[in-house]
């Protein structure tokens, strides 16, 4: 496994190894992945085998232990070649770990950080058909029966469901009207009685989003993350650190657009001239320029602000993830621009770029929801847990 001990704090090494692995196990796959919306057992295995779906497992349970603005990097490479791949990276390998590393009991940690260490593959399963933005409200239900609970419920756009070994899975455990107070956190492993149904997606294809039924699964309570009805400020706080990881993947998406529409800008002519020496196509390249980087500086600055502790990271991250999703589909509608057809027809990498970036504003909490967030945060509504 590349992502080892030796590795830890060299960011640009850590980069330079995912980007060759990118190049040379994913290039030539991406748009398969993309058109079959899938992604095959070998290819699984090998980024796998890498440690990029257990990025935050830390080392005492033989995972790469990487920091949060190291996962990031990790992503961000993985995202410019596939970004399937990069968002399968984000959910396994951030923020499945993310709740179990922090609220989980030892038996816990033992069992399914270990297994992530070894290649298994996690998903979050928050959303439901009646609710997304408003997670408080969901309806999956989780009854205790013995030393079991039984839950029972539908989760859709679910990443993952499909390569998944378990699912960290928001449930009522309380009463409906008693919303976030009803809430708890459990893991429930791959079984006969979880129906998957993968949907069809315009982007992100291949990341095996998929509705997911959770039939009288009967789950042992020892699964419970942290104490009953006290999931809510779990799953909050997941998402917070979700974002950082989540808007890497747009910024992958970001740079491997950026370069193909100024490589193409050099290579194509008009009236005579490369396409780069209109100004019209100078103010697009330098705009995106600009774009990239700023959405860059400001995610390692919300990534680096986890690292160190420092709790204002929240409005950070949902700053950073507003940023870079909104400006990240500017950028690559003008990066589709400078290309002209090229950039519309499925020749080119840049149309299945488009369907990508859009994903970036929904999930993990809408562009609404960061301004909320955003907004909270500076009137100081929001208390880490
Ligand atoms: C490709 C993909 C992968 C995903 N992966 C996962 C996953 O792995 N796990 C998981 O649990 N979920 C996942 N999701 C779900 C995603 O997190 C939700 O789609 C998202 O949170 C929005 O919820 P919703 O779709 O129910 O929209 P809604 O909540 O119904 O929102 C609809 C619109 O109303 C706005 N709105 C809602 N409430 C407010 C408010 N209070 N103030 C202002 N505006 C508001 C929203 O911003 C949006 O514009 C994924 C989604 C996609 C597209």
């Amino acid at each position: 496994m590349y992502l080892s001990k030796e590795n830890r704090g060299d960011v640009e090494g850590i980069r330079v190894s995912v980007r060759e692995f990118a190049e040379k196990r994913l290039r030539g796959v991406a748009r398969f992945i993309d058109e079959s919306n899938s992604v095959s057992e070998d290819v699984l295995r090998d980024v796998a085998s890498m440690g990029y779906f257990a990025l935050r497992v830390p080392e005492d349970y033989e995972g790469p232990g990487l920091s949060v603005f190291e996962s990031v990097i990790v992503i961000e490479e993985l995202s410019r070649v596939s970004s399937a791949i990069g968002v399968m990276a984000t959910v396994s390998g951030s923020m499945v770990p993310y709740s179990i590393v922090r609220y989980g009991s030892s038996y816990l940690k033992d069992r399914y950080l270990r297994l992530l260490a070894k290649g298994g593959i996690g998903a979050f399963a928050l959303t439901e058909p009646c609710c997304g933005s408003d997670a408080a409200a969901i309806m999956t239900r989780a009854e205790l029966d013995g030393d079991e609970f039984i839950v029972n419920g539908t989760k859709t756009y679910i990443t993952n469901a499909p390569y998944a070994d378990f699912f960290i899975v928001a449930v009522r455990t309380g009463r409906v009207e008693d919303r976030h107070k009803g809430i708890s956190l459990l893991v429930v492993d791959r079984g006969p009685c979880v129906k998957i149904s993968k949907l069809d997606m315009m982007g992100y294809r291949g990341s095996g989003t998929s509705e997911v039924k959770f039939e009288d699964c009967r789950v042992p309570k020892e699964n419970l993350i942290g104490e009953i009805n006290t999931g809510f400020k779990k799953i909050m706080m997941t998402l917070n650190e979700g974002r950082i990881t989540t808007s890497a993947t747009a910024l992958g998406i970001m740079q491997a657009a950026f370069e193909e529409a100024f490589r193409y800008a050099q290579e194509r002519t008009s009236m005579g001239v490369p396409i780069i020496e209109h100004q019209l196509v100078q103010y697009m390249i330098s705009e995106m320029a600009v774009l990239l980087e700023t959405s860059r500086l400001l995610l390692y600055e919300a990534a680096k602000r986890v690292d160190s502790g420092d709790l204002e990271y929240i409005k950070y991250a949902s700053m950073a993830k507003l940023y870079v999703a909104s400006r990240g589909v500017d950028l690559v509608r003008m990066a589709m621009q400078v290309m002209g057809g090229v950039g519309y027809s499925k020749e080119s990498i840049m149309e299945r770029l488009y369907r990508d970036i859009k994903m970036v504003e929904i999930g993990d909490g809408t562009n609404e929801i960061q301004r909320l967030v955003i907004v909270r945060s500076l009137l100081g509504k929001i208390k880490p847990e």
